[in-house]
């Protein structure tokens, strides 16, 4: 019995909205790394970690970083992206994916969602296009993919660059080409709460070997690999870079990864088998050719139920389930300025929640979390 199942007082116990899957593996690789990853071999994991994700999404390179919203900046830096420029994204997104922008002196110019698949709807994209547009950032929401078709398209007519998001979609497919394997360039989060984890930790992905040579030069406070003389950055960079350590926790979970897709694959499958006849209870979609990673279970109430977020967070609250918000527009922060136009964005937050889910979450705590949901839908009937 885990310490999940039952408790001695009647309170039920605490179920976590994400945990990693941590098994001997990685302690194992963790530990080789304390003991003797130093000197000569303090880059090795991460070397092999780099080759390693590189070949899981097919793709050229992938640079290891301190995190995905490190892998962003450096990615916009070196697409020279600054002062003047704007960036088309979706306004339902983490701020990780819009703080590079602002920080790069660049404007981030905020799109609507699609209601079904949560991500940036491509034909507002396009027409939000102005000769100031550098690039759209395509964010495959909760594992949801973009329109990646639509987007290159648009992405090849105005000569602008798609970037993709993929810190939420590990996992995740268009066709049979994974996310972040697409775009000019991909990124990845490996922070605690995502599929694949290193604690923090991120990756930048290409096969644009010219960016990619760039984005290593950024990474590495502007030191150039073809520069002669020790401790003589060219250009200012940045310092985003991951330790071995990390990495080696990240060479076990690559070697693990099908096993950590099918995790989080199965337990979608059985949220969907419990909460699936509910009427008005929308949960991610997977459109026709393409493949949906589930980081996040999210379940979208239609407006006729009368269910909000409020009373979806409390109900949870009482049971001891930590679920989470959807994500609120970024345009409603109050560093931006609000745009009521982008509607659902606005609109879906207010009837959503996120549910728990972990590679290995029992069959049991998903079964209560569903009875929250069915409860607060069956008293409406
Ligand atoms: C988690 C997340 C990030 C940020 O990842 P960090 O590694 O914490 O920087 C960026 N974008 C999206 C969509 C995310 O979910």
């Amino acid at each position: 019995m885990t310490a999940s199942d039952t408790r001695d007082d009647d309170k039920p116990a605490p179920i976590a909205y994400t945990r990693p899957s941590i098994s001997d593996l990685e302690v194992e690789y963790a530990t080789d790394a304390a003991r003797n990853g130093w000197g000569p071999r303090c880059y090795d994991y991460i070397h092999r970690f780099e080759a390693g994700f590189a070949a899981h999404l097919g793709v050229g390179r992938a640079i290891a970083t301190s995190s995905c919203t490190g892998a962003m900046h450096l990615g916009l830096a070196a697409l020279g992206i600054g002062p003047g420029d704007e960036v088309i994204l979706a306004d339902t997104n983490w701020i990780a994916t819009a703080a590079p922008i602002v920080h790069l002196g660049a404007t981030p110019v905020f799109v609507d969602i699609l209601p079904d698949t949560w991500c940036i709807d491509p034909a507002l994209a396009e027409a939000a296009i102005t000769p100031r547009t550098k690039a759209i950032i395509a964010t495959h929401l909760y594992g949801s993919m973009c329109d990646m078709d639509a987007l290159g398209e648009i992405g090849r007519k105005h000569g602008i660059a798609i970037i993709e998001d993929a810190a939420e979609a590990i996992g995740s497919a268009w066709g049979a080409r994974r996310a972040g394997s697409m775009g000019t360039f991909g990124t990845f989060s490996f922070h605690g709460t995502k599929t694949v984890t290193t604690g923090e930790g991120g990756m930048f992905a290409t096969s644009d070997t010219e960016l990619a040579a760039r984005v290593d030069q950024l990474a590495n406070h502007g030191r150039d690999a073809c520069e002669p003389r020790q401790f003589f950055p060219t250009v200012t960079g940045y310092k985003f870079k991951m330790a071995n350590v990390q990495a080696a926790i990240g060479c076990a979970q690559v070697e693990r990864i099908a096993e950590l897709i099918a995790g989080k694959r199965r337990i979608m499958t059985r949220y969907q088998s419990l909460l699936g006849d509910l009427d008005g209870v929308t949960l991610n979609a997977e459109p026709e050719g393409t493949t949906n990673g589930y980081w996040m279970p999210t379940a979208v109430f239609a407006p006729d139920t009368g269910i909000t977020r409020e009373r979806l967070m409390d109900a949870f609250r009482a049971e001891a389930i930590d679920a989470r918000v959807f994500f609120w527009p970024l345009s409603s922060l109050p560093m931006f300025e609000d745009d009521p136009a982008t509607i659902n964005a606005h609109d879906i937050p207010n009837r959503a929640i996120n549910l728990p889910s972990y590679h290995d979450m029992s069959e049991g705590d998903q079964d209560r979390v569903a009875s929250v949901i069915r409860k607060l839908r069956n008293r409406r009937r």
